[in-house]
């Protein structure tokens, strides 16, 4: 596994037993956890970006009780299917879907600017490359990655197609139109509905969308889950405090979750 690129220089990185080295001497090492921190001062913005150590935990709770299994089970069909080599996963977060992908492929990397949550992750599965690095640029080689996921996640475009190879798939999986609806209206006076297609317009120059699904499951949530549902999403920060209190006071709460997973292949 040689696909990884130094930050500063573009150099391709070697292994050597803790670290991780290109010939310029830029050296990186493997952390105890065993995710590499590829995240170059150059191209940091602030002290800790990304999740906070809350949502990050909330988030892994909530994964752990099983509530998107159906949507890591359809990712990973997918990736099945495809019978892919390099698979990069951008915004991987806590890992839980990248470690589930990583048993599909040859070679499973996930990315995240959030060093708390690689950190979790790299706990998870050491079959996966973990890295903490930045979409800005990401830290490998160009056409190397037959399949780059972003899951609730930014989109890199110039980056992701400078790292696919020719004919590389994109994996995007955003809420669908009626996502987690009970909560928003719980939480906001006026609920937009979401809006998946605007990824469609983003990539249609560089890529043909080839397949498109919507994976549906309704959630029974007890008051715990509901409160780590709310804390790990960006509804937590941007509803009202009293709104958001009087949701958290349910015993428990029926809601459907809706995700639409888009299949990409670079033109
Ligand atoms: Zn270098």
């Amino acid at each position: 596994m040689n696909v990884l690129m130094c930050p500063i220089c573009a150099q391709r990185l070697q292994r050597e037993d803790k670290r991780w080295y290109c010939d310029n001497q830029h050296s990186y090492d493997v952390a105890k956890q065993g995710y590499v921190n590829l995240h170059v001062v150059q191209h940091k913005h602030s002290k800790t970006p990304g999740d906070t150590v809350l949502s990050v935990e909330a988030r892994r709770a909530f994964l752990q009780g099983g509530f998107y299994q159906a949507l890591q089970q359809a990712v990973v069909q997918r990736l099945r299917d495809l019978k892919l080599d390099y698979v990069l996963d951008i915004g991987c977060g806590e890992g839980y879907y990248t470690s589930a992908m990583q048993a599909e492929v040859k070679h499973c990397i996930g990315v995240d600017i959030a060093k708390n949550a690689v950190q979790v992750a790299a706990k998870l599965n050491p079959q996966v490359t973990w890295l903490v690095g930045t979409g800005a640029v990401l830290p490998v080689m160009d056409q190397s990655i037959d399949l780059c996921s972003s899951l609730f996640s930014p989109i890199p475009k110039q980056e992701i197609l400078r790292v696919l190879k020719p004919k590389g798939y994109l994996l995007v999986v955003t809420p669908a139109e009626q996502h987690l609806y009970a909560i928003r209206e719980a939480l906001f006076d006026q609920v937009n509905p979401h809006q998946p297609e605007k990824f469609l317009l983003q990539l249609q120059e560089e890529f043909d969308l080839i397949e498109q699904t919507v994976v549906d499951s309704t959630l029974h949530l007890e008051q715990a889950q509901l409160k780590n549902l709310i804390a790990m999403t960006p509804y937590a920060y941007k509803a009202k405090a009293e709104k958001r209190e009087l949701l958290q006071q349910r015993e428990s709460l029926e809601v459907m979750a809706s995700f639409q997973i888009y299949l990409f292949q670079k033109k």
